[in-house]
């Protein structure tokens, strides 16, 4: 006779482990290059908490620099485009972190990266 299993309603959780040195980090690096404040950063979401594009699209600022940092930046560049660059998270930024900047070189950075395959600027 075949044994019910109650459901619960719980599964397995996905694995988030992040293998930092497998990434690529070519992005983040032209990005610290061009404006060092990116260092700054401690993730704490102050920038997110006011940001206008968050307010109409599900778009983090803080999840944005983390990414980079982190090498994960595909699909990114999509998510980038929906900074409207009002500058808002600048204001309220407790590390002076040059955001607004941030987000043109992080744009131009994976546009590179897209287009040629490396972030770096071609002559
Ligand atoms: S407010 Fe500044 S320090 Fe905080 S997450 Fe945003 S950029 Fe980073
Ligand atoms: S500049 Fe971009 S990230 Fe900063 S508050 Fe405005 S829309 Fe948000």
């Amino acid at each position: 006779m075949e044994k019910k299993v109650k459901n619960f309603g719980y599964s397995v959780t996905r694995d988030r482990q992040i293998d930092f040195d497998a990434n690529n980090h070519d992005v983040g690096k032209i990005v610290a290059l061009a404006e060092p404040t990116l260092h700054l950063c401690i993730s704490c979401g102050t920038c997110s908490a006011t940001c206008t594009a968050s307010q109409f699209t599900e778009f983090s600022l803080r999840q944005v620099i983390l990414l980079v940092r982190r090498g994960e930046t595909k699909g990114l560049l999509k998510e980038v485009s929906k900074c409207m660059l009002c500058g808002k998270c600048q204001l309220v930024c407790p590390r002076n972190v040059s955001t607004r900047n941030l987000i043109i070189q992080i744009s131009r950075a994976l546009c590179n990266h897209e287009v040629s395959g490396s972030a770096m600027l071609k002559p």
